[in-house]
């Protein structure tokens, strides 16, 4: 199974902004016909990218005007369809593709302000969806990540600037990445969740799991929150690394377990056992390769240096040219 070649470069369609129609003014005047005829007047928009000088290519679909709706700004609706990683097969109704509008300003606001990673671009991507109630949160976060970087080129552009150390000779360097051809590995066609792993070396058991969920990062990182409160000091305990395997975990030896059951069999499980659970896990990677590598652009050196994606703040920002 090699399906590590697609590519994020996704069809794409344009859409017409559901607003975009004619002044709803009425013409009770001589002076309001000539203000209703002024805001008709086709507007030239530039995209923020060519007002700025932004080398960023917004190739979406997009109405080419901003308008005035019923004396409210309407402006430039850019969407773009995602290919998720997962085609949708894990989603009760929820295809393989999701439609994505550009965030604006009170997303931004929303991005900048929000305390939990995970919830703030959950509910940022239920704003920024279209033509789905889906709730993001049912979302893997295979997917998710995937959304994200849709998101990110149609509201700032595909070039991503990021850094990386040349681990051979020390060399500090600025990669430009275009998110466009970021490599991107798909679910198989017959892939049913849950999935199993086992026979485990010590204990025999056959497991049956799940991919996490974004409400099951949410959860997590509530719950860690609240008990580094309760144990600032104690850093030998945080529950980040059982609570993951235990949002995964479904069943055991074909029974299900509830929640202080999978808690305890996940802390008591033997060392050997938990790393073949945590090696079956790594290897069913999906979505976007994150990773990256490049040649170390210092002379003579040579060497392959090693870059990541990752979604931080510099991750929603437009790349300024000449950078
Ligand atoms: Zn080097």
């Amino acid at each position: 199974m090699d399906n590590s070649t697609a590519n994020t470069n996704v069809s794409r369609v344009a859409r017409i902004n559901p607003n975009m129609v004619a002044p709803q003014m009425s013409p009770t005047s001589t002076e309001n016909q000539n203000k209703t005829a002024e805001v008709q007047k086709p507007q030239t928009v530039k995209s923020p990218y060519e007002r700025s000088g932004v080398d960023a290519t917004v190739s979406g679909k997009r109405n080419d005007e901003s308008s005035i709706t019923g004396g409210a700004y309407q402006p430039v609706l850019i969407t773009e369809v995602c290919d998720l990683p997962s085609k949708g097969l894990l989603y009760s109704s929820l295809g393989p593709t999701l439609e994505l509008r550009a965030m604006t300003t009170i997303e931004e606001r929303m991005r900048l302000s929000g305390e939990n990673f995970w919830s703030t671009m959950t509910a940022i991507l239920n704003r920024c969806k279209v033509g789905t109630d889906y709730d993001m949160s049912n979302l893997t976060d295979f997917d998710f990540f995937a959304a994200l970087v849709k998101l990110r080129i149609i509201s700032y552009g595909n070039n991503y600037k990021t850094q990386a150390k040349c681990l051979k000779c020390g060399k500090e360097q600025i990669i430009n990445v275009n998110l466009d051809e970021v490599r991107c590995s798909t679910l198989e066609d017959d892939f049913v969740e849950p999935f199993e792993i086992g026979p485990l070396p010590m204990s025999g058991d056959v497991l049956t799991c799940r991919f996490l969920r974004l409400y099951d990062h949410i959860s997590i990182s509530n719950e860690v929150n609240s008990w580094l409160k309760k144990h600032p000091n104690d850093t030998m305990n945080n529950p980040e690394y059982t609570l993951t395997m235990e949002k995964m975990l479904v069943t055991v030896n074909g029974i299900k377990l509830n929640d202080m059951q999978k808690r305890h069999y996940v802390e008591n499980m033997i060392g050997a056992d938990s790393t073949m659970f945590h090696d079956k896990i790594d290897n069913m990677f999906y979505g976007i390769h994150r990773l990256g590598t490049c040649k170390c652009e210092e002379k003579d050196c040579g060497a392959t240096v090693l870059y990541q994606i990752a979604p931080s703040d510099s991750f929603f920002r437009a790349t300024p040219l000449n950078n």
